[in-house]
């Protein structure tokens, strides 16, 4: 059955018919106006539950900018509910990978190079997701590092081959998230200190795009 909206709803208040037809409407003692108005921005009530379970912390800036999914809410339920530190809303496939053989030629790759790889590959997923504003002072941090990283290594000789050995590496690495590149990059160089700097700027990113959710 079609929930009817408009004129054929009058016996509706008013704020009940302005919730999209995929579920209960919002209760008014449950949902602050802030929720509702952040709800309307990103077009996510699936229900009241829904609502409220997509603005936990893990869910951020889904898809782009979250965190890996909840098991225990994939599952059923998870008892964090608000506070759980990953994702509550869909995620279909199962995320992008890299083979052992690209897991350890990333790991033997010094940080310079590792940079070098990832950069372009976050510039380009930043502007395809339209976060290219937001996630400028990460990309500058980045950058830098990668600036002061040539300059204190020494230059590696330049083989002349045309086979790219980073080839199978970028195809995977092009289809992760922005999330998922910044965390795989810095699980990489954990020694280097632009990480704990740039991991916290990749969670204030998520807090400033908490409401950019696409579902
Ligand atoms: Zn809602
Ligand atoms: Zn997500
Ligand atoms: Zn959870």
């Amino acid at each position: 059955m079609f929930l009817q909206l408009g004129s054929m709803s009058e016996s509706r208040s008013p704020e009940t018919t302005s919730s999209l037809p995929m579920g209960p409407p919002h209760g008014p003692m449950k949902t602050s106006q802030d929720n509702v108005e952040l709800c309307r921005r990103h077009q996510l009530c699936l229900g009241e539950q829904t609502h409220l379970e997509a603005l936990n912390k893990g869910s951020f800036g889904h898809p782009e900018l979250c965190r890996k999914p909840c098991q225990f809410f994939h599952l059923g339920t998870c008892a964090m509910g608000r506070s759980c530190g990953y994702c509550h809303m869909p995620h279909t496939g199962s995320p992008a990978t890299l083979d052992r053989v690209g897991r350890v030629t990333l790991r033997k790759l010094p940080a310079g190079r590792t940079l070098e790889l990832f950069l372009p590959i976050l510039y380009a997923r930043a502007e395809e997701s339209d976060l290219m504003m937001e996630a400028a002072p990460l990309l500058a941090m980045l950058a830098q590092a990668e600036a002061q990283s040539e300059a204190t290594s020494h230059p590696a000789a330049k083989k002349s081959s045309d086979r790219d050995p980073f080839k199978e590496i970028r195809k995977t690495l092009r289809k992760m998230t922005f999330s998922e590149l910044v965390g795989l990059l810095c699980r990489n160089c954990d020694k280097e200190a632009f990480v704990p700097q740039v991991t916290e700027e990749l969670m204030s990113l998520r807090e400033n795009c908490a409401d950019r959710v696409l579902i």
